[in-house]
């Protein structure tokens, strides 16, 4: 056993999105004095995903198993195109993902933390934090016992401290459109083309009570990313046209996927979500990570605040994923990455198979 922690022990976790409130969620059911720093007045608002959960955010039996029924829609499959158009559809017996409502989902998830006693300050930007005995003084927020960084890929609380960053990324631009129909919407559409998305994907995906388009790519410049998606929407317009559509909502941001960074952890100070670099490299999906650390961190941070433990900077972040399989299948990726071979071989065995790997989530490392 380490340090044994003071009665007045509080945690400041900065970010209120799927790391941060799943870390608060944890702390504040353990009775531990927990704050959020949020930058947003309203943690649904400005958001840079598409909000696809894997079918095991349900399955590890956390919190979300509860999000209202109404925020979620069921996605049974994927259809994947190869650079030329021609297209295989994918199942897993009893595999799904969930669209969701991610602004509600947000905001649900957020009003939970608050109900249960965690405090909420919305439209409180983290700007500083410095060390001051036994943990840190946030600049305009007071002292706090432990730190906790959830505040995405580009994290401030880990430059601030210096914990390792995040410097290998895809930049994902999408857009929304309102009462637009797709053919088969109860599949996730998925395009490969290396030069409208070199490292990644384009995507088509049937939401809850909208049609989301999005097309992610190794990080160039946004403009470079804008550029493409435009093209991309020519492309696909044989399969979903909205040339002419005007959409409701664009959004775009950074995908960490170089892995776990290093340091992700000091004394009384840890990061988790994307602000670690906790994004699968290879289908750049990070909210099912952020919501399973995010409570593990909650709830080893409760265990140190009763004595039961050592700080979890020492121990806790060595349970993080390394994402050593993953690392190596996008290093192949990306210097690989043929639009001649996935032509080929498309309707391949092989190729269908990995897919299903990577698609139904079975990469486990
Ligand atoms: C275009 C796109 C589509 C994606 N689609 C999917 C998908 O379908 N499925 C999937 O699993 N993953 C997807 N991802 C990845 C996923 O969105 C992230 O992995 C996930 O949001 C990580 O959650 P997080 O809580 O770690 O960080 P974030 O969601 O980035 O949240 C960080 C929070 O911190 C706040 N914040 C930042 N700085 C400060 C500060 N100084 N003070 C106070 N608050 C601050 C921000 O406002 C934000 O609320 C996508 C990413 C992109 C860019």
């Amino acid at each position: 056993m380490g340090l044994i922690p003071g009665p007045a022990f509080e945690c400041t976790i900065v970010g209120a999105s799927f790391a941060g409130l799943s870390c608060a969620m944890s702390l504040a059911e353990r009775g531990v004095a927990t704050q959020v720093l949020e930058r947003k007045a309203d943690p649904g608002e400005r958001l840079h995903t598409t909000g696809v959960l894997v079918r095991d955010v349900i399955d590890d039996g956390g919190w979300l198993g509860e999000l209202p029924r109404e925020l979620t829609r069921r996605i049974d499959g994927v259809r994947l195109y190869a650079p030329d158009m021609r297209s295989v559809a994918l199942n897993a017996p009893g595999y799904y993902f969930l669209a969701t409502d991610t602004p509600q989902a947000l905001r649900w998830m957020a009003e939970r933390c608050r109900q249960i006693g965690a405090n909420m300050r919305l439209g409180a930007t983290y700007t500083k934090a410095r060390r001051e005995g036994d943990g840190f003084r946030v600049d305009g927020f007071g002292r706090t016992s432990y730190l906790v960084g959830a505040d995405g890929p580009k994290s401030r609380v880990a430059r601030d401290l210096a914990l390792g960053e995040n410097r290998k990324f895809l930049f994902g631009v999408e857009c929304e459109y309102e009462n637009l129909e797709i053919a088969e919407p109860d599949r996730l559409h998925c395009f490969i083309d290396r030069r409208l998305a070199p490292g990644y994907i384009g995507w088509v995906v049937a939401g809850v009570g909208i049609a989301q388009i999005g097309l992610a790519r190794r990080a160039a410049a946004p403009g470079a990313a804008k550029a493409a998606f435009s093209a991309f929407i020519d492309k696909i317009a044989p399969v979903v046209d909205v040339r002419r559509i005007k959409p409701s909502h664009i959004r775009a941001g950074y995908i960490p996927c170089g892995g776990v960074v290093d340091p992700v952890a000091a004394e009384r100070v840890l990061l988790v979500g994307d602000s670690a670099g906790m994004v699968s490299p290879v289908t750049a999906g990070g909210i099912h990570t952020a919501i399973k650390h995010g409570e593990a961190a909650g709830r080893a941070i409760a265990a140190f605040a009763a004595g039961e433990c050592d700080d979890p900077s020492r121990w806790f972040v060595e349970t993080y994923p390394r994402f050593r399989t993953k690392r190596a299948l996008r290093w192949f990726y990306d210097h690989f990455q043929s639009d001649l071979a996935f032509n080929l071989l498309i309707g391949s065995r092989p190729i269908q198979a990995a897919a299903r790997l990577v698609f139904f989530h079975r990469l486990r490392s």
